[in-house]
């Protein structure tokens, strides 16, 4: 019986000191998905005025642990090695085994979203949703991440919701996804027309064809 209580105790402690957990969102740390450090970090200030949103395209969704930390490390590569970039663009991915994944983090300048980099969390919704939507539960993942955001003074709580085609030539996030976040809360139809950003690293993000992710 003690045995018992002890090995709960242990993962009730393993939860909360590796990547910690509020209610049921599950933040899984860069160390737990076995990241590869950033070539560099920018700091970014809080809160953020926007939160964007992504999907992968490639990779599509994936459902296990195992398939979402694939998938992670897959894109951190190609934005680390084939873009150049210092990290994987995204603030944050979260996968169809409804965890959230710490990419750059709430306070890093990212490359996700030219001119928004540095005033913004991008989050990367893992899968294809150009015809179908994300589960449900993944969507919540999403909703739960932006929520605690805000409780937590990363997001400002007048925050404003765009997705990746808003502010860029590209079908991010998704043609079905797209539809559903114009019904969340924040999603606003027309970005304000303001300052532009210009860093080399988001310029590379910037390229005039058009893209899918
Ligand atoms: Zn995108």
């Amino acid at each position: 019986m003690f045995n018992i209580f002890l090995a709960l105790s242990t993962y009730f402690i393993f939860r909360h000191t590796k990547g910690y957990s509020v209610s049921d969102l599950v933040i899984v740390s860069r160390e737990e998905w076995q990241a590869r450090p950033p070539k560099l970090v920018e700091p970014m200030p809080n809160p953020v005025p926007y939160v964007i949103i992504h999907h992968s395209y490639i990779p599509g969704a994936c459902v296990t642990q195992e398939a979402c930390v694939q998938a992670m490390q897959s894109m951190q590569r190609y934005h680390q090695d084939e873009r150049g970039w210092n990290d994987i663009g995204y603030s944050f991915g979260v996968g169809g085994d409804n965890r959230a994944y710490t990419g750059r983090g709430w306070s890093a300048v990212g490359a996700h979203a030219p001119n928004y980099n540095n005033r913004s969390i991008g989050i990367c919704v893992i899968g294809d949703w150009t015809v179908q939507l994300p589960p449900q539960s993944q969507m919540d993942v999403v909703k739960k991440l932006i929520d605690y955001g805000v409780q937590t003074g990363k997001i400002a709580p007048n925050y404003m919701l765009l997705g990746h085609r808003q502010v860029r030539d590209t079908e991010c996030p998704g043609n079905a996804f797209y539809e559903e976040i114009k019904k969340w809360p924040h999603w606003i139809p027309n970005p304000p027309n303001d300052s532009v950003d210009q860093r080399p690293e988001q310029n590379l993000n910037s390229g005039a064809s058009a893209s899918i992710i």
